[in-house]
């Protein structure tokens, strides 16, 4: 028989997979990879065919991902032998590389046999797991085009990797104690090998120090999570005040203890991408993620990290992208050496060259799918959508969260995170990676079709301006809406999408966030309602300060209370933002929802300055989860514009009367899921609402939408609803609009 085998299917093990169930099976004949899959040809018994055919089919290797398994008869050739023949054709480089992927059992078992040659070797990989994006220099994925061309095989790994009945046949990154790289401790004029430098590191992070190390795509920050002084000390070091820390556990019973993991959870935590998994926090740790419902956790993915364990490093590790404040992760050893100097006590330098920096993905888990909030490890790259185009297109993305998209014969990859490009590293780490996606999909510039975001004066657009080929400005809350339309492959559907966020240029140049199109990606959307606007006093330095915001969206109110006197006890800004808005000093308007959700959280008592992107809506998220289902508050739609003044003197009349902040900011999360089933109604009865945007990221809003409008939601599952999923978005609607 022959048997074509479609999917992720290549860079996995799954030719070796295959040679092995032919020898155990006693089948004859070939496998090979081609343009369009795996191919198989099978001579044997009837018997032994079926049971081929059926290990193949259920037990294939981890990181594959089967798509199609057809199975069709053949004439028989009379096969001596079953082999492994070369690839057919050049095969286009697009399905050649796979993302990093985490260790496997197999290696793991080999990992901790004092009997194995490899026992406790920190690079210990196979061609079912280690890493690949992340060693590419150039294809095809080969030896000689990874950062593994510096360290010649020894005798006994080249043996393994030319005999293709074992698992490390054609492995890369093979390599082992006496041919391979190593992990090295530097801390000052001290350095230690291979295992000791790694039973030093556990050492030093038990006695509370703070460790920097290299890991698959990056330098990590680590230190014990259950020492508040060393976390603390994290924190002052990093200039990196409240935003939450992740932490590493060796095991699923650990987590647990940690988190309160759902089966879905479960299974996106301990899967090859090995995110970083948000879930409900069980347990406190001081300082690791203040005010916040939710603790990102994740498992051990690179052998060195089962090492670490092993040796006896803490249980819970905060293990942060090593990096200054919102700088990009430092992935190059004397980049970390000189910007981390200050922060980390001691380095352990992994000898593996790092090609491209990648930081943790981080996903949550609900129980309708998987959310992406970063997509990088583990997850990059990918094709994550099919367009219909066959024109190469380059989409920027926006600036903050960047990650740009690259459309080649109509397979959209999305890459790696980026950042927030108004730091300087990160606009190189930008403009590195379009060239390092370019030069990998073999696409010319010229050729391109480059699609950046309307603001003007955005990093991207600006860039995309010095860019040959042809443009394409998209607007950012369209994009948002498309980039779900893409994921789903909808490109004719009559929709109302629903982009809520906090920041985006709009078609008439003001700020806008609080969206409403109704139309198709075929046809374009049109603006059908938006939040009411409001004066926002200092346009998006705002967005730092949640009582700045709430001078403009409470502009419009009655009878406000004096917001310096308790219960509120609002800081001077207040009133100073308020006379910008009454001078019309710079100030400017906006119909941002994510301005509407500082506004409330302000009220509710988040008068500080926020120290991160989202902090306030997160925080009065927490507020509202602590609480059982409410009432609404009134937020209707009136003249296409919904109306928070209502919303807005019910909560400040609320909060007079001393009514418990927690059911009001439930009743604020209640009033804008009401708000948006209710317009979306009225706006296009019965069709699909499409929900964007960062404040979709809001699990408990998600929910109670879920709730209202069932399957009649669609959401963001392969990129993310923040601004790391513009870039998808972009594409689908340059795609479409050059169909
Ligand atoms: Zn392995
Ligand atoms: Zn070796």
């Amino acid at each position: 028989m022959r048997l074509r085998i479609t999917g992720v299917v290549q860079g996995v093990g799954f030719r070796p997979f295959v040679y092995r169930a032919a020898e155990e099976n006693g089948i004859l004949g070939w496998v090979l990879n081609g343009e369009d899959g795996v191919h198989v040809v099978a001579e044997g018994s009837e018997i032994a065919l079926a049971r081929f055919v059926d290990t193949l089919r259920d037990r294939p290797p981890p990181a594959a991902l089967v798509a199609g398994f057809e199975v069709m008869p053949a004439e028989v050739a009379g096969f001596a032998a079953f082999e492994i023949r070369e690839s057919t054709g050049d095969g286009a480089p697009t399905v050649r590389i796979s993302p990093d992927l985490a260790i496997c059992d197999d290696c793991l078992r080999e990992l901790f046999d004092p009997a194995d040659r490899r026992f406790g070797y920190p690079y210990i990989n196979c061609t079912n797991c280690g890493p690949r994006y992340s060693i590419v220099v150039g294809l095809p994925y080969d030896r000689p085009l990874t950062t593994m061309a510096e360290w010649p095989m020894c005798a006994p790994c080249e043996r393994e990797y030319h005999d293709p009945s074992n698992r490390r046949f054609h492995a890369q990154p093979i390599a082992c104690h006496a041919c391979g790289p190593n992990y090295v401790l530097r801390e000052g004029e001290h350095s230690l090998r291979g295992t000791e430098a790694i039973a030093a590191v556990a050492a030093r992070l038990r006695a509370g120090a703070i460790l920097a190390i290299k890991g698959i795509g990056g330098y990590h920050l680590a230190c014990d999570a259950r020492n508040p002084s060393a976390v603390a000390t994290l924190r002052e070091r990093k200039y990196r005040k409240e935003r939450p820390f992740a932490v590493m556990v060796p095991d699923l019973a650990r987590a647990r203890a940690l988190v309160e993991l759902s089966p879905e959870a479960q299974t996106l935590l301990a899967s090859i991408a090995r995110p970083i998994t948000l879930a409900p926090a069980r347990l406190l740790l001081e300082g690791v993620a203040p005010d916040n419902r939710e603790l990102g956790v994740m498992l051990p993915y690179a052998p060195l990290h089962h090492l670490l364990f092993a040796h006896g490093a803490p249980d819970v590790l905060v293990l942060t992208s090593a990096n200054r404040s919102s700088e990009p992760i430092a992935y190059e050893d004397e980049d970390a050496f000189e910007s981390l100097s200050g922060i980390a006590d001691a380095f352990l330098v992994g000898e593996r060259r790092i090609a491209r920096r990648l930081d943790d993905s981080v996903a949550r888990a609900t129980a309708h799918a998987p959310a992406i909030l970063r997509r990088a490890r583990g997850l990059a790259p990918q094709a994550i959508a099919t367009l219909p185009s066959t024109r190469p297109i380059l989409a920027l993305g926006a600036d903050l969260k960047n990650a740009i998209a690259l459309v080649v014969d109509g397979q959209a990859f999305v890459s790696q995170h980026v950042g927030d490009l108004d730091h300087f590293p990160a606009r190189c780490a930008f403009e590195e990676t379009v060239r390092d996606m370019c030069a990998m999909y073999e696409v010319r510039s010229e050729d391109l079709l480059v699609v950046h975001d309307a603001h003007p004066q955005y990093v991207s657009t600006v860039y995309a301006e010095s860019l040959p080929g042809e443009h394409l400005a998209v607007q950012h809350h369209r994009a948002h809406v498309a980039s779900v339309l893409a994921e789903r492959a909808e490109w004719d559907r009559d929709v109302v999408g629903v982009a809520f966020d906090g920041t985006g240029f709009g078609d008439d140049g003001t700020i806008w966030g609080g969206e409403f199109f109704v139309g198709s990606l075929r046809r374009g959307f049109v603006r059908a309602a938006h939040l009411r606007t409001a004066p926002l006093p200092g346009g998006d330095a705002a967005a730092r300060f949640p009582v700045q915001a709430s001078a403009g969206f409470l502009w419009a109110l009655d009878d406000l209370p004096d917001l310096e006197a308790p219960p509120f006890l609002f800081p001077q800004r207040y009133a100073s933002a308020r006379e910008m808005v009454r001078k019309g000093l710079r100030t400017f308007t906006t119909s941002s929802a994510g301005r509407l959700f500082d506004t409330v959280a302000a009220l509710l008592g988040f008068t500080r300055e926020s120290t991160f992107e989202g902090q306030a809506a997160m925080w009065l998220e927490h507020l509202a989860a602590a609480s059982g289902p409410v009432a609404a508050y009134p937020f209707d739609l009136l003249e296409r514009q919904l109306d928070y003044r209502p919303l807005l003197a019910a909560i400040v009349a609320d909060r007079v009367r001393g009514r418990d902040v927690r059911a009001i900011a439930r009743g604020f999360h209640e009033s804008l899921a009401d708000a948006i089933v209710a317009a979306c109604e009225v706006l296009a009865s019965g069709n699909p609402i499409v929900v964007s945007g960062g404040v979709f990221q809001n699990r408990l809003l998600l929910e109670l939408l879920r709730e209202r409008a069932g399957e009649r939601l669609w959401a963001n599952e392969r990129v993310p609803a923040n601004d790391g999923g513009i870039s998808l978005g972009q594409a689908a609607i340059a795609a479409l609009a050059h169909a």
